[in-house]
């Protein structure tokens, strides 16, 4: 069946808008996607019809929310296959790092121990881990990543002692669209006898993500880059591993007996939510699932990578543009410098075009800085994205090198 990229942008209302009199031309879906009808329809009529807060209710509309509460639970657990008690609703994919951070590893991190992560992290899969480094006296061993290559499990192979106790690792490179071996990576970890921790953002929203088949210990991603909302982010745990973590977060609904001075707690997942969760904002992630599969997860990661490659051959088509992240595998996003210009002056200059894209350093400076970057640009796409997208990008970067005289 072909891939009927009208019929899908249709669905995205915003789409049809105009920035600055130009028709948009949206790629920077890497830092967010945006959201199809359905999802913005669903978080409308719960807030406006189904709205309670959830689990202690005893009426009616209580009963409703948590029942669609917990069903977007069930969705997101089939949607990457496991079971719903390992699904952990957190406030997104940083929350859910810094969770598994505070409550596994300062309880399981000795001093001397080793995290091994890669220099291609976002920021949200080292500052976690530095911040419990520090306190225990733990070391934070970085992986080394060409950018011009598919990333080699050995690698890290290479990195593991008698010491590692956790191995976390992106899914795909926020910057590069470099995709890690997340199977064989998982697979080290069990060898060696410590934790793997995938920061599954960028990689959940390219193709199907079967836990079970990659063996990780941990993966996580945030709701507002599956085309959900903001606010609600996904922590997948085996549940023998989550059953022995303390909580992270004290409050209500994680509890299971409270007297002053000290308290039992819930099982896992609610032993991980306390508080008031984001409730609405869970029932649409669990809409934006369904929109995901109907849509065909895997077509969609299809069509993506197809307009990543054309993509690429129009801006390597184009004097000085240099392209940071050339992995054959690569998928998802394009970084790239200019010869002529700053990468902000490149974002606020082809933004009068209609065309946003991100310039900065992304969240990823040991990347930049062992490259010698200050920060790129970065086009990134989604379901909705089309080679004529980046038709509108090499115009509008042609139109920076006559601004800048070249
Ligand atoms: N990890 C990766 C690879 C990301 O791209 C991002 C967001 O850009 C994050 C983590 C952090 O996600 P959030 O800010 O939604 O918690």
């Amino acid at each position: 069946m072909q891939y009927d990229l009208e019929k899908i942008k249709a669905q995205f209302p915003v789409l049809n808008r105009k920035i600055w009199d130009k028709p948009l031309i949206y790629l920077d879906s890497a830092a967010s996607m945006q959201k199809p009808q359905k999802v913005l329809d669903a978080i409308n009529n719960n807030y406006s019809f189904s709205y309670s807060n959830v689990h202690r209710g005893l009426h009616k509309l209580s009963e409703e929310a948590t029942s669609n509460y917990e069903g977007a639970r069930l969705k997101i657990s089939k949607f990457i296959n496991c079971s719903e008690k390992e699904i952990v609703f957190t406030s997104g994919a940083t929350a859910a790092i810094n969770l598994v951070a505070y409550s596994w590893g300062l309880k399981n991190i000795s001093a001397g121990d080793e995290i091994i992560i890669t220099i291609a992290e976002h920021h949200a899969n080292i500052v976690p881990w530095q911040l419990i480094a520090q306190q225990k006296g733990a070391k934070i061993i970085a992986a080394q990543v060409n950018p011009e290559e598919d990333f080699d499990a050995e690698i890290i192979k290479k990195l593991v002692t008698d010491k590692t106790k956790i191995i976390a690792f992106p899914h795909v490179s926020n910057v590069l669209g470099t995709v890690f071996p997340v199977k064989e990576l998982c697979k080290i970890a069990k060898e060696c006898g410590a934790i793997s921790v995938v920061d599954g953002c960028q990689g959940i929203i390219h193709g199907t993500v079967d836990v079970k088949k990659l063996g990780c210990d941990f993966y996580c991603f945030s709701g507002h880059k599956l085309y959900g909302p903001t606010g609600i982010g996904v922590l997948y745990g085996k549940y023998e591993i989550l059953e022995e973590m303390p909580p992270f977060l004290g409050g209500g609904d994680m509890i299971d007996i409270v007297k002053i001075n000290q308290s039992t707690y819930a099982d896992p997942p609610l032993r991980f939510e306390a508080g008031t969760p984001p409730i609405v904002e869970a029932i649409a992630l669990g809409e934006a699932i369904d929109w995901v599969v109907e849509t065909d997860i895997d077509r969609i990661g299809k069509h993506e990578k197809n307009v990543i490659s054309y993509g690429m051959s129009i801006l390597t088509s184009i004097q000085g543009v240099n392209i940071f992240g050339t992995a054959p595998n690569k998928t998802g996003v394009i970084s790239f410098t200019m010869d002529c210009a700053h990468s902000h002056d490149i974002a606020t200059i082809i933004d009068r075009e209609g065309v946003a894209v991100r310039a900065g350093h992304h969240c990823a400076q040991p990347l930049m800085d062992a490259f010698n970057l200050v920060s790129t640009t970065r086009a990134s796409v989604g379901a909705y994205s089309s080679n004529q997208d980046f038709d509108k990008l090499g115009e509008a970067l042609t139109k920076v090198k006559k601004i800048f005289g070249v």
